[in-house]
C-alpha cells in the first residue's frame, strides 16, 4: 500500500496515537512494536514511502520510549516530510550495513514484539536472527481494536468517503444494464469512485444473474441481460478513509420472488443496523442480521458473516461474526451486510457502513435500499 495521506492530522495527533498503541502493547504484554510499511504506519506516524523496497523500513514503538523509525537512508528525506515526522527519531541506515543490528540495537534481546502483519517474511527473520531470544506476535492478533475507534477527524472522513460511494450508486443506476458486460459496468464505477474523490479503488464487483449467488465474484465477461438481478459492491479510499456499500438492482421488473428475497436482506441488514449501540457484543450485530434470514428458512444462504471493520483499510477488525463477543464502542466504524445467494440463480446482498454513536448507530451510506429498477 503506498500513496501520500493527505493528512488533516498533526504531528501531536501522531504523538497520540504512537503512545497509544505503545501503551496498549505494554498492556498486551508485549516489550514493543514493529511496524513495517502499510496501514498501521500510515496511521501511527502519516507516513507512506512511494515505493516499498527490500529495503527495510520499520517503526519501533516500546512503552516509555521515544518512538524511532529505522530508514533507509536514501529514503530518509521522504520519511522526513512525513506529517508524524517531527515527533519521530529518524535512524538511516546506508547500504552495506546491516539494518537488523541497528533495528536490535533498539530493542529488548527478551522481548516480545508484535509485528504489522503485512511485514516481509525476510525482515522477521533478519530480525530473528539477530535477537534470537525474541519473539514475534501478529499485530493483528494482538491488539486487534487498535485501529478501530475513530476519532471526530476520522469520522468526518469516513462520512466523506461513504459520500463519495453513495454519489456513485446515485450515477451507476443510471447507466444502461441490459446489453452490457459486468466489467463494463465495473470500470463505470472505477470512474465514478475516482471522480467522487477517491484515490484508489479497492473492489467494483458487478455480480449478475447467476454470478450474484457467488460472494466473491467480481467482474467477468457476462453480457448483463433483462431479468438479472445484479449485485453491485464497491469501494475504495477517498483522503485516506475507506469506503464499501452494496445495493442490488434489476434490470427490468422483477418476480415476485427476486422481490420477496430483496426485501428479507433488507429487513435482515435493518435488524442488524438495530442491534448497533455501545456495549453489544460485535456477534450480536451478525445474529440479530442472521436471524431474520434464518426465520424466513433461507438460513442456509447466507453463507459470510455480517460485517468488518473498515478505516484506513477496506477489511479489518472488529468483525460481525459469531464467536466475537469484543463490545461495540462508540466511534467503531463496520460494515453491516448480509445477503443471500441462491446457487444457479442470483443472490443479493445490501451493505452500509455503520458507525457506533452514544445511543445507537448511524449510517455513513443512505441511498435506497429499496430495490433499485435500472434498464
Ligand atoms: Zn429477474
Ligand atoms: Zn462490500
Ligand atoms: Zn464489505
Amino acid at each position: 500500500m503506498t500513496g501520500s495521506t493527505p493528512a488533516p492530522f498533526t504531528a501531536d495527533d501522531y504523538r497520540a496515537r504512537m503512545e497509544r498503541a505503545a501503551h496498549a502493547a505494554g498492556d498486551a504484554g508485549l516489550a514493543g512494536l514493529l511496524v513495517a510499511p502499510g496501514p498501521d504506519l500510515v496511521w501511527l506516524t502519516g507516513y507512506a514511502p512511494t515505493a516499498v523496497t527490500e529495503r527495510l523500513t520499520l517503526l519501533v514503538l516500546a512503552p516509555g520510549r521515544d518512538p524511532v523509525l529505522v530508514v533507509p537512508t536514501l529514503e530518509a528525506p521522504d520519511a522526513a516530510k512525513a506529517a508524524g515526522a517531527p515527533v519521530l527519531t529518524l535512524r538511516d541506515w546506508t547500504d552495506g550495513k546491516d539494518p537488523y543490528a541497528v533495528t536490535a540495537a533498539l530493542l529488548d534481546a527478551r522481548g516480545r514484539f508484535g509485528v504489522s502483519d503485512n511485514a516481509w517474511a525476510m525482515h522477521l527473520l533478519g530480525l530473528q536472527k539477530a535477537l534470537p531470544d525474541s519473539s514475534y506476535a501478529s499485530l493483528t492478533e494482538a491488539l486487534p481494536m487498535l485501529r478501530a475507534v475513530k476519532d471526530a477527524a476520522e469520522l468526518e472522513l469516513m462520512a466523506a468517503a461513504g459520500a463519495a460511494a453513495d454519489a456513485t450508486f446515485e450515477e451507476i443506476r443510471k447507466v444502461p444494464f441490459a446489453g452490457r458486460k459486468e466489467s463494463d459496468v465495473g470500470a463505470d464505477l472505477a470512474e465514478l469512485l475516482r471522480r467522487f474523490g477517491h484515490s484508489q479503488v479497492d473492489f467494483t464487483i458487478v455480480a449478475s444473474g447467476p454470478n450474484g449467488a457467488n460472494p466473491h465474484h467480481e467482474v467477468g465477461d457476462r453480457v448483463i441481460r433483462r431479468g438479472d438481478m445484479v449485485v453491485l459492491d464497491f469501494g475504495g479510499l477517498k483522503d485516506g478513509y475507506g469506503s464499501d456499500t452494496s445495493r442490488t438492482v434489476h434490470v427490468g421488473e422483477p418476480t415476485d420472488e427476486e422481490r420477496r428475497v430483496h426485501d428479507l436482506v433488507r429487513e435482515a441488514q435493518e435488524a442488524g443496523f438495530r442491534a448497533v449501540r455501545p456495549g453489544v457484543a460485535c456477534q450480536e450485530v451478525d445474529r440479530a442480521a442472521r436471524a431474520v434470514i434464518a426465520d424466513a428458512g433461507y438460513g442456509e444462504h447466507f453463507i459470510h458473516r455480517t460485517g468488518h471493520g473498515i478505516g484506513v483499510t477496506t477489511h479489518e477488525p472488529p468483525y460481525m461474526i459469531e464467536g466475537e463477543e469484543q463490545p461495540l464502542v462508540p466511534g467503531m466504524c463496520f460494515s453491516v451486510e448480509p445477503g443471500v445467494y441462491l446457487p444457479g440463480r442470483f443472490g443479493v446482498r445490501i451493505e452500509d457502513i455503520v458507525t457506533v454513536t452514544e445511543d445507537g448507530g448511524r449510517r455513513l451510506n443512505d441511498t435506497t435500499r429499496e430495490m433499485v429498477i435500472v434498464e
